[in-house]
């Protein structure tokens, strides 16, 4: 998979729940952000679903990221 660079794409960066506890100035602009219902985020298996098929296609490397995924209902982390 490339980007319209020929670059090659092996890198995925998911973010798994738009909340965090912290404000740092580049991320959470002072206004806040609208955050999304429980119901609007993927649910885990929609995630590793997604995940899955771009390893498929040639993704190497998956950074699960934020805002802060230990302030998700279900932590991955437990
Ligand atoms: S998600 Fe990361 S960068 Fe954004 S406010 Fe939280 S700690 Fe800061």
């Amino acid at each position: 998979m490339q980007d319209n660079y020929r670059r090659e794409i092996d890198y995925l960066r998911v973010s798994v729940i738009d909340r965090c506890n912290l404000r740092c100035f580049y991320c959470m602009p002072e206004a806040g952000v609208e955050l999304k219902g429980c119901n609007d985020i993927l649910r885990y298996e929609e995630l590793y679903k997604i995940i899955k098929a771009a390893t498929e296609l040639g993704i190497s490397k998956v950074r699960l990221t934020g805002g802060e995924p230990l302030v998700r209902k279900e932590s991955l982390l437990k």
